[in-house]
């Protein structure tokens, strides 16, 4: 036991979170990439740029960046060995009944409401772009690692769902309140 209690600060925490995404092989332009594919049926004005900034402003929430840290923790733990039987097998050998790394993701994925849970559920069944990738992969574990990235694409993807809804409707309200400045002018 530690005398000291350490008080890691936001900065730290989202640095680490950050890094250990990018150390794992995960850019932010690939989560991006799939909250585009994700929202562009429904907005064919989407850009890139505005998937990336969902992507940055989802690992602003503190609650994800724990996810990524312990998610990627005990990854690199099976696959350095460094974890006791029978965890160690279970996590290395991605054992399908095990659960606990869906259960880590989808619960950072209730602070952006029903769309982010029925998204997750839906890119953790289908598996595209990085998460295929990371789900096949034989280089590394990632048992923990495609889960995450399931839950940051799924947040980004329903905020970014509501936001374009906002955008929409304020420019709605625009054409509605024309007439009615029309009429106080006259
Ligand atoms: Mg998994």
């Amino acid at each position: 036991m530690r005398d000291e209690k350490i008080i890691v600060t936001g900065d730290i925490i989202s640095h680490h979170a950050r890094t250990k995404l990018q150390e794992r092989g995960v850019e932010i332009d690939a989560i991006a990439e799939i909250v585009y594919d994700l929202q562009h049926p429904y907005a064919p004005n989407l850009t890139m740029v505005e998937c990336v900034e969902s992507v940055d402003a989802v690992l602003v929430k503190r609650e994800i960046q724990h996810a990524i840290l312990v998610g990627i923790e005990l990854d690199v733990l099976a696959e350095e060995g460094r974890l006791s039987e029978p965890l160690l097998s279970l996590i290395t050998g991605d054992e399908s009944l095990f659960g606990i790394d869906e259960t880590i993701a989808l619960g950072s994925v209730f602070g952006f409401g029903s769309i982010a849970v029925t998204t997750f559920g839906y890119l953790d069944k289908e598996k595209t772009g990085i998460i295929r990738k990371l789900d096949r992969s034989t280089d590394q574990v990632n048992t923990f690692l495609d889960d995450l990235v399931c839950s940051i694409a799924a947040n980004a993807s329903a905020r970014l769902a509501h936001r374009l809804r906002d955008r929409d409707e304020a420019e709605t309200k625009v054409v509605i309140r024309k007439p009615e400045d029309e009429e106080l002018i006259g």
